[in-house]
């Protein structure tokens, strides 16, 4: 799942209005940050397999450390215990660990049965993959839904807020589309890079947020 989990960061705003949209998207697509993070590490292992439909062509043939729910659970704890410490925001800090935790939960969705509870357990995923415009229409689904939240709670103060939000929203959706549509990359040390890449998204959800002000 890709703009699902930053449907979650948004609507998110709905119950924790006082922390950072940043800090609120990060939680939902921490995993998929430490992943290629782990991958350059060769800690975890992805294959880019040819298929007819792009969301079957990465096989993730082993990923406990980054998506294992057991460890999942723990980064979230970490994520959510250090968000507290600093803001003392425990509604923030519940919200956040819900986010690291949901992130497990909607790619059980998605996801062929590649996912483990720990390294050695079975495997799970439901396989929405398979179908490819199901699959989008959920993510694309659960992504107006989740713009329309953070737009109810939230006004812009200035251009900035208004312009940023825009450009952060077409460019995730561009983003989807090349994800759905174009071949993957060429190598899996390329597919982590662009992969990090995407941290850049939590310090523009910050900078559009600091802009907008709560109604
Ligand atoms: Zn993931």
């Amino acid at each position: 799942m890709f703009i699902g989990h930053y449907a979650v960061g948004l609507a998110a705003k709905q119950f924790a209005p006082r922390s950072s949209l940043g800090a609120l998207i990060a939680a939902p697509i921490l995993l998929d940050l430490l992943w290629p993070i782990f991958l350059l590490l060769g800690w975890e292992q992805v294959s880019i397999v040819p298929n007819s439909n792009p969301f079957l062509r990465l096989q993730f043939d082993s990923y406990p450390i980054s998506h294992g729910l057991i460890a999942v659970i723990g980064w979230a704890t970490l994520y959510a215990s250090v968000y507290f410490g600093v803001t003392r925001y425990l509604s923030g800090a519940i919200v956040i660990w819900v986010g690291v935790v949901s992130h497990w939960l909607m790619d059980f969705i998605v996801h062929q049965p590649d996912l483990q509870l720990y390294a050695q357990s079975r495997f799970f995923g439901l396989g929405l993959w398979r179908h490819r415009w199901l699959t989008m229409g959920l993510e694309l689904g659960l992504f107006a839904v989740s713009i329309w939240v953070y737009q109810r709670r939230t006004k812009a103060k200035d251009a900035i807020g208004r312009f940023a939000f825009v450009g952060f929203v077409g460019f995730l959706l561009l983003a989807y589309a090349g994800a759905a549509f174009a071949p993957p990359p060429s190598s899996v040390k390329k597919l982590a890079m662009v992969a990090l890449l995407t941290c850049l998204m939590v310090p523009w959800a910050w900078w559009l947020d600091k802009h907008r002000e709560l109604i």
